[in-house]
């Protein structure tokens, strides 16, 4: 039961966010400086029990009429990337699923700390409903621009397909962005330092300032976290 919901959200995983850009694999790195696989668990354990309550917190306050209830999971119905992502169940339930692998690479639990703030935030600011409005956005806009053009129904349609492509992604730097500054916050409220946390960031391939990249340079990420951490002291 349990995991054939996970497979199901696994499915809808590109939808959301991710913490990890999907490739290319990290840089190779000596073995003695990640967790053993039951620190690594006991690290992701600890970390829910902290960052939970506070996710919760802060969605009823800023979203109370959200469903603030989060279910916060491992995928391990097969071999995925290290990645990160947040969904919503059939019923609404806002669900955080983390891959093994990255629970195996997160190397302490501030890191950890920092991925399910980051994971939270999208849920509590809405960021899947609003880039899926930016997408369908997007496709209309796709569409109109063929027509003018005086393009075929062929070509209409695959102007769609990249409208809404277009779309999704224009918005998603700027999620990321948002997601690293309340993630920030939920960690360093749950006990957490959240720059020692963003030194993930440091160990993970750089997206780089890509046009259409769905996610913004590391070093962009690292400097919203110092600047949102240095406002709580
Ligand atoms: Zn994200």
């Amino acid at each position: 039961m349990r995991s054939a919901a996970l497979a199901i959200l696994t499915s809808l995983a590109l939808a959301a966010c991710a913490v990890a850009p999907p490739a290319p694999a990290p840089a190779p790195r000596a073995s003695g400086d990640l967790p053993s696989p039951q620190q690594a668990a006991d690290n992701f354990a600890a970390v829910v029990r902290k960052v939970e309550p506070v996710a919760e917190r802060f969605c009823q306050a800023e979203t109370p009429r959200q469903n603030c209830d989060f279910l916060i999971t491992v995928d391990t119905t097969r071999r995925q990337p290290p990645n990160a992502f947040q969904t919503v169940d059939r019923a609404g339930r806002p669900v955080i699923v983390l891959t093994v692998a990255l629970v195996a690479e997160v190397r302490n639990r501030d890191e950890m700390a920092f991925v399910l703030g980051h994971e939270a935030a999208h849920h509590i600011r809405g960021h899947i409903p609003r880039q899926q409005q930016s997408a369908v956005a997007g496709a209309v806009l796709g569409g109109i621009l063929a027509s003018i053009g005086g393009a075929g129904a062929d070509a209409v349609r695959t102007a769609q397909d990249i409208g809404a492509s277009v779309g999704a992604r224009a918005y998603s730097k700027e999620f990321e962005l948002e997601a690293d500054a309340l993630g920030t916050l939920i960690a360093y409220h749950a006990g957490y330092d959240p720059v020692v946390g963003a030194e993930y960031f440091n160990r993970i391939a750089d997206p780089g300032n890509v046009f259409l990249g769905t996610h913004p340079p590391n070093d962009q990420r690292i400097e919203t976290v110092r600047r949102t951490a240095a406002g709580l002291n």
